[in-house]
């Protein structure tokens, strides 16, 4: 089943296991990727699989800036 996913902007520091594989994570503030319409947060070599050019847009984006809580 593919899945489907979404940036979205993570506000607080979080610990989360990811949503496909299951391997815990750390969801750092700012744009982070996760399954669409969901809270649940996906690992970047999950996301590299399932959504490679969201990946790509992610590394983009650390270059804009710092996030903080
Ligand atoms: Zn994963």
């Amino acid at each position: 089943m593919p899945y489907e996913l979404s940036i979205q902007l993570n506000r607080c520091w979080t610990l989360a296991a990811c949503a496909i594989c299951g391997d815990e994570i750390d969801v750092l503030p700012g744009p982070r990727l996760y399954l669409r319409g969901s809270d649940a947060a996906v690992c970047l070599d999950c996301a590299g699989v399932h959504a490679p050019e969201l990946v790509q847009l992610l590394y983009a984006g650390e270059q804009v800036g710092v996030y903080q809580c």
